[in-house]
Protein backbone atom coordinates (compact mmCIF):
# COMPACT_ATOMS: atom_id res chain seq x y z
CA UNK A 1 0.00 0.00 0.00
CA UNK A 2 2.88 2.33 0.41
CA UNK A 3 4.68 2.04 -2.40
CA UNK A 4 1.13 2.55 -3.99
CA UNK A 5 0.44 5.73 -1.95
CA UNK A 6 3.88 7.29 -3.10
CA UNK A 7 3.07 5.93 -7.08
CA UNK A 8 -0.18 7.76 -6.71
CA UNK A 9 1.46 10.98 -5.10
CA UNK A 10 4.49 10.51 -7.79
CA UNK A 11 1.96 11.06 -10.71
CA UNK A 12 -0.37 13.34 -9.09
CA UNK A 13 2.97 15.34 -9.48
CA UNK A 14 3.43 14.94 -13.23
CA UNK A 15 -0.25 15.62 -14.36
CA UNK A 16 -1.74 17.75 -11.23
CA UNK A 17 -4.10 15.90 -8.37
CA UNK A 18 -7.12 17.16 -10.23
CA UNK A 19 -5.87 14.57 -13.17
CA UNK A 20 -5.74 11.39 -11.06
CA UNK A 21 -8.74 9.90 -9.90
CA UNK A 22 -9.66 7.60 -7.70
CA UNK A 23 -13.28 8.03 -6.85
CA UNK A 24 -14.82 3.96 -6.72
CA UNK A 25 -17.70 5.06 -9.30
CA UNK A 26 -15.12 6.21 -12.06
CA UNK A 27 -12.49 3.01 -10.79
CA UNK A 28 -15.16 0.61 -11.64
CA UNK A 29 -16.35 2.27 -15.37
CA UNK A 30 -13.06 2.19 -16.29
CA UNK A 31 -11.82 -1.39 -15.37
CA UNK A 32 -14.09 -3.14 -17.99
CA UNK A 33 -15.19 -2.20 -21.56
CA UNK A 34 -17.65 -3.27 -23.35
CA UNK A 35 -17.14 -7.47 -23.14
CA UNK A 36 -20.53 -8.47 -22.04
CA UNK A 37 -20.08 -11.44 -19.31
CA UNK A 38 -22.36 -13.34 -21.48
CA UNK A 39 -20.14 -13.84 -23.87
CA UNK A 40 -16.97 -15.64 -21.56
CA UNK A 41 -16.49 -19.08 -21.58
CA UNK A 42 -17.11 -20.18 -17.77
CA UNK A 43 -13.62 -21.64 -16.98
CA UNK A 44 -12.08 -18.38 -18.53
CA UNK A 45 -13.84 -15.61 -16.86
CA UNK A 46 -11.04 -13.11 -15.63
CA UNK A 47 -10.66 -12.20 -12.41
CA UNK A 48 -11.23 -8.08 -13.20
CA UNK A 49 -9.72 -5.82 -10.42
CA UNK A 50 -10.74 -2.34 -9.53
CA UNK A 51 -7.72 -0.10 -10.73
CA UNK A 52 -5.56 1.99 -8.43
CA UNK A 53 -6.37 5.19 -10.29
CA UNK A 54 -7.57 6.54 -13.25
CA UNK A 55 -4.69 8.50 -14.72
CA UNK A 56 -5.79 11.30 -17.50
CA UNK A 57 -2.54 12.88 -18.74
CA UNK A 58 -2.71 15.66 -21.82
CA UNK A 59 0.81 14.92 -22.99
CA UNK A 60 3.33 12.92 -24.80
CA UNK A 61 5.88 13.60 -21.89
CA UNK A 62 3.21 13.55 -19.00
CA UNK A 63 2.88 9.46 -20.23
CA UNK A 64 6.42 9.05 -20.80
CA UNK A 65 6.53 9.88 -17.31
CA UNK A 66 4.35 7.96 -15.51
CA UNK A 67 5.23 4.82 -17.01
CA UNK A 68 8.63 4.75 -15.95
CA UNK A 69 7.60 5.61 -12.22
CA UNK A 70 4.93 2.67 -13.19
CA UNK A 71 7.53 0.67 -14.36
CA UNK A 72 10.31 1.39 -11.31
CA UNK A 73 7.41 0.49 -8.97
CA UNK A 74 6.68 -3.10 -11.13
CA UNK A 75 2.89 -1.69 -11.23
CA UNK A 76 0.06 -2.74 -14.30
CA UNK A 77 -0.33 0.20 -17.01
CA UNK A 78 -3.54 -0.18 -18.85
CA UNK A 79 -4.50 2.44 -22.16
CA UNK A 80 -7.68 3.04 -22.37
CA UNK A 81 -9.64 5.04 -25.33
CA UNK A 82 -13.32 5.12 -25.43
CA UNK A 83 -14.11 1.69 -23.87
CA UNK A 84 -15.94 0.22 -26.63
CA UNK A 85 -13.55 -2.91 -27.28
CA UNK A 86 -15.37 -6.02 -27.22
CA UNK A 87 -13.02 -8.54 -26.24
CA UNK A 88 -11.76 -6.96 -22.54
CA UNK A 89 -8.53 -5.40 -24.13
CA UNK A 90 -9.36 -2.46 -21.61
CA UNK A 91 -9.83 -4.80 -18.49
CA UNK A 92 -7.94 -4.14 -15.45
CA UNK A 93 -6.55 -7.69 -14.27
CA UNK A 94 -4.53 -6.43 -11.42
CA UNK A 95 -5.12 -3.14 -9.30
CA UNK A 96 -2.89 -0.85 -11.96
CA UNK A 97 -2.91 2.44 -13.62
CA UNK A 98 -5.61 3.00 -16.18
CA UNK A 99 -4.29 5.48 -18.46
CA UNK A 100 -7.92 7.58 -19.52
CA UNK A 101 -5.79 9.27 -23.02
CA UNK A 102 -8.98 11.32 -23.91
CA UNK A 103 -7.69 14.32 -23.07
CA UNK A 104 -5.14 13.82 -25.81
CA UNK A 105 -7.56 14.57 -28.32
CA UNK A 106 -5.48 17.32 -30.37
CA UNK A 107 -5.36 18.10 -34.30
CA UNK A 108 -1.91 18.87 -34.36
CA UNK A 109 -2.14 19.51 -38.01
CA UNK A 110 -4.41 18.79 -41.12
CA UNK A 111 -1.99 18.62 -44.43
CA UNK A 112 -5.01 19.01 -47.68
CA UNK A 113 -2.19 19.09 -50.45
CA UNK A 114 -0.29 15.80 -48.57
CA UNK A 115 -3.98 14.42 -47.77
CA UNK A 116 -2.81 13.76 -43.78
CA UNK A 117 -3.72 14.75 -40.43
CA UNK A 118 -1.49 14.30 -37.11
CA UNK A 119 -3.11 13.69 -34.21
CA UNK A 120 -3.08 12.82 -30.63
CA UNK A 121 -4.58 9.40 -29.56
CA UNK A 122 -7.12 10.06 -27.78
CA UNK A 123 -9.38 11.97 -30.05
CA UNK A 124 -12.54 10.54 -30.79
CA UNK A 125 -12.95 9.61 -34.82
CA UNK A 126 -16.34 11.54 -35.06
CA UNK A 127 -14.34 15.14 -33.68
CA UNK A 128 -11.75 14.29 -35.89
CA UNK A 129 -14.16 14.05 -39.18
CA UNK A 130 -15.80 16.81 -38.17
CA UNK A 131 -12.32 18.73 -37.51
CA UNK A 132 -11.50 16.86 -40.93
CA UNK A 133 -14.85 18.19 -43.02
CA UNK A 134 -13.98 21.72 -42.58
CA UNK A 135 -10.74 21.23 -44.86
CA UNK A 136 -13.04 19.00 -47.22
CA UNK A 137 -11.41 15.74 -46.39
CA UNK A 138 -12.87 12.38 -44.48
CA UNK A 139 -11.46 9.76 -42.41
CA UNK A 140 -11.41 6.94 -44.26
CA UNK A 141 -12.29 4.95 -40.91
CA UNK A 142 -16.19 4.88 -40.13
CA UNK A 143 -16.88 1.90 -38.19
CA UNK A 144 -20.47 1.92 -35.59
CA UNK A 145 -18.92 3.31 -32.73
CA UNK A 146 -17.58 6.68 -35.09
CA UNK A 147 -18.51 8.98 -31.70
CA UNK A 148 -17.35 6.93 -28.93
CA UNK A 149 -13.68 4.83 -30.23
CA UNK A 150 -10.83 7.02 -30.23
CA UNK A 151 -7.61 7.03 -32.49
CA UNK A 152 -5.40 5.02 -30.56
CA UNK A 153 -7.92 2.08 -29.21
CA UNK A 154 -9.00 1.65 -33.16
CA UNK A 155 -5.43 1.58 -33.96
CA UNK A 156 -4.87 -0.88 -31.28
CA UNK A 157 -7.56 -2.86 -32.15
CA UNK A 158 -6.82 -2.85 -36.37
CA UNK A 159 -10.52 -1.86 -36.14
CA UNK A 160 -12.65 -1.54 -39.41
CA UNK A 161 -15.34 0.65 -40.45
CA UNK A 162 -17.87 0.80 -43.12
CA UNK A 163 -16.26 2.28 -45.70
CA UNK A 164 -13.41 -0.73 -45.08
CA UNK A 165 -13.32 -1.87 -48.98
CA UNK A 166 -12.49 1.12 -49.96
CA UNK A 167 -9.89 2.34 -47.65
CA UNK A 168 -9.07 -0.73 -45.63
CA UNK A 169 -8.72 -1.39 -41.94
CA UNK A 170 -7.83 1.35 -39.35
CA UNK A 171 -3.98 -0.04 -39.71
CA UNK A 172 -3.99 0.35 -43.83
CA UNK A 173 -4.64 4.31 -42.70
CA UNK A 174 -1.95 4.80 -40.24
CA UNK A 175 1.12 6.78 -42.10
CA UNK A 176 3.17 7.06 -39.16
CA UNK A 177 2.86 6.33 -34.86
CA UNK A 178 4.65 8.09 -31.50
CA UNK A 179 4.60 5.66 -29.00
CA UNK A 180 5.65 5.65 -25.05
CA UNK A 181 7.43 2.38 -24.74
CA UNK A 182 7.75 0.23 -21.64
CA UNK A 183 10.95 1.49 -20.28
CA UNK A 184 10.04 5.45 -21.14
CA UNK A 185 11.53 5.45 -24.32
CA UNK A 186 9.71 7.40 -27.17
CA UNK A 187 9.44 5.79 -30.71
CA UNK A 188 8.81 7.72 -33.49
CA UNK A 189 7.96 5.96 -37.24
CA UNK A 190 8.39 7.73 -40.11
CA UNK A 191 5.35 9.24 -41.66
CA UNK A 192 5.41 8.44 -44.88
CA UNK A 193 3.53 6.11 -47.42
CA UNK A 194 6.21 3.58 -48.15
CA UNK A 195 9.28 2.53 -46.76
CA UNK A 196 12.02 -0.20 -47.49
CA UNK A 197 14.41 0.51 -44.75
CA UNK A 198 13.63 -2.59 -42.16
CA UNK A 199 10.64 -4.32 -40.65
CA UNK A 200 7.92 -1.82 -40.27
CA UNK A 201 8.11 -1.08 -36.18
CA UNK A 202 4.52 0.56 -36.37
CA UNK A 203 3.01 -2.92 -37.40
CA UNK A 204 4.12 -3.52 -33.71
CA UNK A 205 1.24 -1.60 -32.37
CA UNK A 206 -1.78 -1.49 -35.03
CA UNK A 207 -3.25 -4.20 -33.24
CA UNK A 208 -1.00 -4.55 -30.43
CA UNK A 209 -3.87 -3.70 -27.35
CA UNK A 210 -1.58 -1.95 -25.68
CA UNK A 211 0.47 -4.73 -24.94
CA UNK A 212 3.83 -2.99 -26.70
CA UNK A 213 3.37 0.55 -26.01
CA UNK A 214 1.11 3.32 -25.49
CA UNK A 215 0.38 5.17 -28.66
CA UNK A 216 0.53 8.97 -28.04
CA UNK A 217 0.57 10.03 -31.49
CA UNK A 218 -0.79 9.00 -34.82
CA UNK A 219 0.09 10.48 -38.26
CA UNK A 220 -3.01 8.91 -40.92
CA UNK A 221 -3.91 8.95 -44.79
CA UNK A 222 -7.10 10.95 -44.79
CA UNK A 223 -8.94 11.04 -47.99
CA UNK A 224 -10.62 13.86 -50.22
CA UNK A 225 -14.87 14.64 -49.59
CA UNK A 226 -16.27 12.20 -52.17
CA UNK A 227 -17.98 14.21 -54.84
CA UNK A 228 -20.47 11.39 -54.88
CA UNK A 229 -21.93 8.48 -53.08
CA UNK A 230 -23.99 6.25 -54.24
CA UNK A 231 -26.42 3.64 -51.88
CA UNK A 232 -28.66 0.34 -52.85
CA UNK A 233 -30.07 -2.26 -51.43
CA UNK A 234 -31.27 -5.87 -52.97
CA UNK A 235 -32.88 -9.39 -51.08
CA UNK A 236 -31.78 -12.59 -52.36
CA UNK A 237 -33.82 -16.04 -51.91
CA UNK A 238 -30.97 -17.44 -50.00
CA UNK A 239 -27.90 -16.79 -48.64
CA UNK A 240 -25.81 -18.44 -51.53
CA UNK A 241 -27.65 -16.64 -53.84
CA UNK A 242 -26.18 -13.13 -52.49
CA UNK A 243 -22.99 -14.70 -51.57
CA UNK A 244 -22.65 -15.37 -55.44
CA UNK A 245 -23.17 -11.59 -56.65
CA UNK A 246 -21.18 -10.44 -53.63
CA UNK A 247 -18.17 -12.64 -55.04
CA UNK A 248 -18.98 -11.61 -58.52
CA UNK A 249 -18.24 -7.66 -57.66
CA UNK A 250 -15.38 -8.44 -56.09
CA UNK A 251 -14.13 -11.02 -58.57
CA UNK A 252 -14.50 -8.38 -61.16
CA UNK A 253 -12.43 -5.73 -59.71
CA UNK A 254 -15.16 -3.93 -57.77
CA UNK A 255 -14.82 -2.90 -54.45
CA UNK A 256 -17.30 -1.24 -52.97
CA UNK A 257 -16.94 1.50 -50.03
CA UNK A 258 -19.76 -0.06 -48.13
CA UNK A 259 -21.26 -3.75 -48.01
CA UNK A 260 -23.39 -4.99 -46.09
CA UNK A 261 -24.79 -8.72 -46.51
CA UNK A 262 -26.74 -10.87 -44.36
CA UNK A 263 -29.46 -13.53 -43.31
CA UNK A 264 -31.65 -13.47 -40.84
CA UNK A 265 -32.45 -9.85 -40.46
CA UNK A 266 -35.59 -8.53 -38.74
CA UNK A 267 -37.93 -7.51 -41.22
CA UNK A 268 -36.74 -10.24 -43.68
CA UNK A 269 -36.49 -13.27 -42.02
CA UNK A 270 -36.83 -15.57 -45.42
CA UNK A 271 -34.61 -13.29 -47.44
CA UNK A 272 -30.72 -12.09 -47.25
CA UNK A 273 -30.17 -8.45 -47.75
CA UNK A 274 -27.77 -6.70 -49.62
CA UNK A 275 -26.52 -2.73 -49.20
CA UNK A 276 -23.83 -1.04 -51.61
CA UNK A 277 -22.06 1.61 -51.27
CA UNK A 278 -19.98 3.51 -53.97
CA UNK A 279 -18.41 6.55 -53.26
CA UNK A 280 -15.48 9.02 -55.06
CA UNK A 281 -15.37 10.75 -58.45
CA UNK A 282 -19.08 10.84 -59.70
CA UNK A 283 -18.66 9.39 -63.33
CA UNK A 284 -16.47 6.47 -61.60
CA UNK A 285 -19.62 5.83 -58.99
CA UNK A 286 -21.91 6.16 -61.23
CA UNK A 287 -19.92 3.26 -63.22
CA UNK A 288 -19.68 1.19 -60.15
CA UNK A 289 -23.22 1.26 -59.99
CA UNK A 290 -24.38 0.44 -62.55
CA UNK A 291 -22.28 -2.94 -62.86
CA UNK A 292 -23.11 -3.70 -59.37
CA UNK A 293 -26.94 -3.26 -60.48
CA UNK A 294 -26.12 -5.33 -63.44
CA UNK A 295 -24.51 -8.42 -61.57
CA UNK A 296 -26.97 -8.05 -58.68
CA UNK A 297 -29.46 -8.47 -60.91
CA UNK A 298 -28.02 -11.07 -63.18
CA UNK A 299 -27.84 -13.36 -60.00
CA UNK A 300 -31.81 -12.99 -59.06
CA UNK A 301 -31.80 -9.99 -56.79
CA UNK A 302 -34.29 -8.03 -56.13
CA UNK A 303 -33.99 -4.28 -56.17
CA UNK A 304 -35.02 -2.67 -52.73
CA UNK A 305 -36.55 0.54 -52.09
CA UNK A 306 -34.01 3.32 -52.38
CA UNK A 307 -35.03 4.48 -48.92
CA UNK A 308 -34.15 0.84 -47.51
CA UNK A 309 -30.49 2.12 -48.61
CA UNK A 310 -30.31 5.27 -47.18
CA UNK A 311 -32.57 4.27 -43.93
CA UNK A 312 -29.19 1.47 -42.88
CA UNK A 313 -26.62 4.77 -44.03
CA UNK A 314 -28.10 7.26 -41.80
CA UNK A 315 -28.72 5.21 -38.78
CA UNK A 316 -25.69 3.29 -39.29
CA UNK A 317 -23.79 4.90 -36.07
CA UNK A 318 -27.38 5.19 -33.52
CA UNK A 319 -26.27 1.95 -31.83
CA UNK A 320 -22.85 3.40 -30.39
CA UNK A 321 -25.44 6.35 -28.51
CA UNK A 322 -27.38 3.33 -26.98
CA UNK A 323 -24.02 2.14 -25.85
CA UNK A 324 -22.99 5.34 -24.94
CA UNK A 325 -26.42 5.82 -22.65
CA UNK A 326 -26.02 2.09 -21.18
CA UNK A 327 -22.29 1.37 -20.81
CA UNK A 328 -22.54 1.59 -16.79
CA UNK A 329 -25.17 -1.37 -16.51
CA UNK A 330 -23.57 -3.37 -19.90
CA UNK A 331 -22.19 -6.41 -17.57
CA UNK A 332 -25.41 -6.75 -15.54
CA UNK A 333 -27.52 -6.26 -18.73
CA UNK A 334 -25.40 -9.11 -20.71
CA UNK A 335 -26.27 -11.17 -17.63
CA UNK A 336 -30.24 -10.37 -18.22
CA UNK A 337 -30.44 -10.78 -21.70
CA UNK A 338 -29.61 -14.58 -21.92
CA UNK A 339 -26.29 -16.18 -24.02
CA UNK A 340 -25.34 -14.42 -27.66
CA UNK A 341 -22.56 -14.16 -29.03
CA UNK A 342 -20.82 -13.35 -32.52
CA UNK A 343 -18.14 -14.74 -34.57
CA UNK A 344 -16.35 -12.54 -36.84
CA UNK A 345 -13.83 -14.42 -38.87
CA UNK A 346 -11.72 -13.88 -41.88
CA UNK A 347 -11.40 -16.60 -44.82
CA UNK A 348 -10.71 -17.27 -48.48
CA UNK A 349 -13.57 -16.25 -49.94
CA UNK A 350 -13.74 -20.06 -51.59
CA UNK A 351 -14.10 -21.69 -48.52
CA UNK A 352 -17.26 -19.30 -46.97
CA UNK A 353 -19.72 -21.34 -48.30
CA UNK A 354 -18.41 -24.44 -46.73
CA UNK A 355 -17.46 -22.95 -43.38
CA UNK A 356 -20.89 -21.22 -43.38
CA UNK A 357 -22.62 -24.82 -44.02
CA UNK A 358 -19.82 -26.99 -41.55
CA UNK A 359 -21.02 -24.30 -38.84
CA UNK A 360 -24.29 -25.22 -39.48
CA UNK A 361 -24.31 -28.56 -38.94
CA UNK A 362 -21.96 -28.08 -36.07
CA UNK A 363 -24.25 -25.74 -33.94
CA UNK A 364 -27.24 -27.61 -34.52
CA UNK A 365 -25.54 -30.83 -32.85
CA UNK A 366 -24.89 -28.57 -30.07
CA UNK A 367 -28.44 -26.95 -30.21
CA UNK A 368 -27.05 -23.08 -30.45
CA UNK A 369 -29.53 -21.41 -32.59
CA UNK A 370 -27.67 -19.28 -35.63
CA UNK A 371 -29.52 -16.08 -35.62
CA UNK A 372 -27.98 -14.49 -38.35
CA UNK A 373 -25.19 -14.93 -41.08
CA UNK A 374 -23.30 -12.61 -42.91
CA UNK A 375 -20.57 -10.78 -44.79
CA UNK A 376 -19.18 -7.05 -44.12
CA UNK A 377 -16.85 -5.01 -46.87
CA UNK A 378 -15.92 -8.11 -48.68
CA UNK A 379 -16.82 -11.75 -49.11
CA UNK A 380 -13.92 -13.10 -47.47
CA UNK A 381 -15.05 -11.23 -43.80
CA UNK A 382 -17.70 -13.64 -42.45
CA UNK A 383 -19.71 -13.19 -39.44
CA UNK A 384 -22.52 -15.41 -37.15
CA UNK A 385 -24.94 -14.50 -34.73
CA UNK A 386 -25.22 -17.46 -32.52
CA UNK A 387 -27.42 -17.31 -29.02
CA UNK A 388 -29.13 -20.35 -26.68
CA UNK A 389 -32.45 -19.71 -25.66
CA UNK A 390 -33.60 -22.63 -23.05
CA UNK A 391 -30.76 -22.96 -21.02
CA UNK A 392 -29.91 -20.77 -17.94
CA UNK A 393 -26.93 -19.39 -16.38
CA UNK A 394 -23.54 -21.01 -16.58
CA UNK A 395 -24.99 -24.51 -18.92
CA UNK A 396 -26.11 -21.98 -21.63
CA UNK A 397 -23.01 -20.04 -21.41
CA UNK A 398 -20.74 -23.20 -21.44
CA UNK A 399 -22.74 -24.82 -24.55
CA UNK A 400 -22.51 -20.88 -26.69
CA UNK A 401 -18.81 -21.01 -25.56
CA UNK A 402 -17.73 -24.56 -26.64
CA UNK A 403 -19.64 -23.66 -29.49
CA UNK A 404 -18.00 -20.69 -30.48
CA UNK A 405 -14.22 -22.56 -29.69
CA UNK A 406 -15.48 -25.12 -32.10
CA UNK A 407 -16.14 -22.94 -34.64
CA UNK A 408 -13.51 -20.65 -34.07
CA UNK A 409 -10.78 -23.45 -34.64
CA UNK A 410 -12.52 -24.67 -37.48
CA UNK A 411 -12.05 -21.26 -39.08
CA UNK A 412 -8.40 -21.55 -38.44
CA UNK A 413 -7.93 -25.59 -39.80
CA UNK A 414 -9.96 -24.28 -43.11
CA UNK A 415 -6.72 -21.66 -43.10
CA UNK A 416 -8.88 -18.64 -42.25
CA UNK A 417 -8.50 -16.43 -38.61
CA UNK A 418 -9.87 -15.95 -36.00
CA UNK A 419 -11.31 -12.81 -35.94
CA UNK A 420 -10.73 -9.64 -38.57
CA UNK A 421 -11.77 -6.39 -36.57
CA UNK A 422 -12.17 -6.48 -32.45
CA UNK A 423 -9.07 -7.87 -31.36
CA UNK A 424 -7.95 -10.92 -28.95
CA UNK A 425 -8.42 -9.04 -25.27
CA UNK A 426 -8.93 -11.50 -22.88
CA UNK A 427 -11.55 -13.07 -24.69
CA UNK A 428 -10.11 -15.08 -27.47
CA UNK A 429 -6.42 -14.99 -25.54
CA UNK A 430 -7.18 -18.76 -25.16
CA UNK A 431 -7.01 -19.93 -28.78
CA UNK A 432 -3.93 -17.45 -29.90
CA UNK A 433 -1.48 -20.79 -29.80
CA UNK A 434 -3.97 -22.09 -32.52
CA UNK A 435 -3.68 -19.19 -34.17
CA UNK A 436 -0.11 -17.98 -34.41
CA UNK A 437 1.15 -21.45 -33.62
CA UNK A 438 4.91 -20.78 -32.90
CA UNK A 439 4.32 -16.98 -33.66
CA UNK A 440 2.86 -16.35 -30.37
CA UNK A 441 6.24 -17.98 -28.95
CA UNK A 442 7.92 -14.69 -31.24
CA UNK A 443 5.45 -12.20 -30.04
CA UNK A 444 6.04 -13.60 -26.67
CA UNK A 445 10.19 -12.53 -26.83
CA UNK A 446 9.50 -9.43 -28.22
CA UNK A 447 7.09 -8.85 -25.39
CA UNK A 448 9.72 -9.69 -22.79
CA UNK A 449 12.61 -7.73 -25.23
CA UNK A 450 10.54 -4.67 -24.54
CA UNK A 451 8.44 -5.03 -21.32
CA UNK A 452 10.83 -7.30 -19.15
CA UNK A 453 8.72 -6.19 -15.59
CA UNK A 454 5.67 -7.57 -18.06
CA UNK A 455 3.51 -3.69 -16.35
CA UNK A 456 1.96 -2.72 -20.17
CA UNK A 457 -1.37 -4.27 -20.33
CA UNK A 458 -0.22 -7.61 -19.39
CA UNK A 459 -2.59 -10.66 -19.71
CA UNK A 460 -3.79 -9.18 -23.49
CA UNK A 461 -3.07 -10.73 -26.59
CA UNK A 462 -2.50 -14.52 -24.39
CA UNK A 463 0.89 -12.89 -23.76
C1 LIG B 1 -21.90 -1.10 -30.25
C2 LIG B 1 -20.52 -1.38 -30.75
C3 LIG B 1 -20.26 -1.35 -32.12
C4 LIG B 1 -18.95 -1.61 -32.59
N1 LIG B 1 -18.71 -1.53 -33.95
C5 LIG B 1 -17.45 -1.76 -34.41
C6 LIG B 1 -17.16 -1.67 -35.80
O1 LIG B 1 -17.98 -1.28 -36.61
N2 LIG B 1 -15.91 -1.99 -36.22
C7 LIG B 1 -14.94 -2.37 -35.34
O2 LIG B 1 -13.81 -2.64 -35.77
N3 LIG B 1 -15.16 -2.41 -34.02
C8 LIG B 1 -16.39 -2.11 -33.54
N4 LIG B 1 -16.64 -2.15 -32.17
C9 LIG B 1 -15.52 -2.40 -31.24
C10 LIG B 1 -14.78 -1.10 -30.81
O3 LIG B 1 -15.55 0.05 -31.04
C11 LIG B 1 -13.45 -1.01 -31.51
O4 LIG B 1 -12.65 -2.10 -31.10
C12 LIG B 1 -12.69 0.29 -31.25
O5 LIG B 1 -11.62 0.36 -32.14
C13 LIG B 1 -12.16 0.43 -29.84
O6 LIG B 1 -11.74 1.77 -29.66
P1 LIG B 1 -11.73 2.41 -28.21
O7 LIG B 1 -11.13 3.77 -28.31
O8 LIG B 1 -13.07 2.33 -27.59
O9 LIG B 1 -10.70 1.44 -27.49
P2 LIG B 1 -10.71 0.78 -26.05
O10 LIG B 1 -11.85 -0.17 -25.91
O11 LIG B 1 -10.56 1.82 -25.00
O12 LIG B 1 -9.35 -0.05 -26.13
C14 LIG B 1 -9.18 -1.09 -27.04
C15 LIG B 1 -7.78 -1.71 -26.87
O13 LIG B 1 -6.80 -0.77 -27.27
C16 LIG B 1 -5.93 -0.42 -26.18
N5 LIG B 1 -5.67 1.01 -26.31
C17 LIG B 1 -6.56 2.03 -26.29
N6 LIG B 1 -5.95 3.19 -26.54
C18 LIG B 1 -4.63 2.91 -26.73
C19 LIG B 1 -3.48 3.68 -27.02
N7 LIG B 1 -3.54 5.00 -27.19
N8 LIG B 1 -2.29 3.05 -27.13
C20 LIG B 1 -2.20 1.70 -26.97
N9 LIG B 1 -3.26 0.93 -26.69
C21 LIG B 1 -4.46 1.52 -26.59
C22 LIG B 1 -6.69 -0.83 -24.93
O14 LIG B 1 -5.83 -1.14 -23.85
C23 LIG B 1 -7.44 -2.06 -25.44
O15 LIG B 1 -6.59 -3.16 -25.44
C24 LIG B 1 -17.92 -1.89 -31.67
C25 LIG B 1 -18.20 -1.88 -30.29
C26 LIG B 1 -19.47 -1.62 -29.84
C27 LIG B 1 -19.71 -1.59 -28.35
Amino acid sequence: MEIEGSLIEQISQIVGADRVLIDAARLDEVSWDALSDGRLHPLRRPQAALPLCVVLPAATAEVREIVIRANAAKVPVVPFGGGSGLMGGAVSLSPGIVLDLRRMDRVLEVDSEARLARVQAGIVLEALQNRLNESRLILGHDPWTLPVATVGGAISTNSLGYRGGKYGSMGDQVLGLEVVLPNGEILRTRSVEKSSTGISLKHLFIGGEGCFGIVTEATLRVFPAPEKRSLCGFSFASFEQGFRAVEKIWSCGLSPALLDFGDGVDNYPERALLYLGFEGVAKIVEAEEALALAICGEAGGDALDHHAAENFWRERHVIAYHFMQNRRHRRERSAETGRRDWIHVALPASRVLAFRKEAIDILSRRGVCLQESGLWTQPELFSMRLAVENADGDQGQWLLEEAVDELLRLVQKMGGSMEYCHGVGVKLAALMAGEHGYGLEVMRQIKRVLDPGNIMNPGKLGL
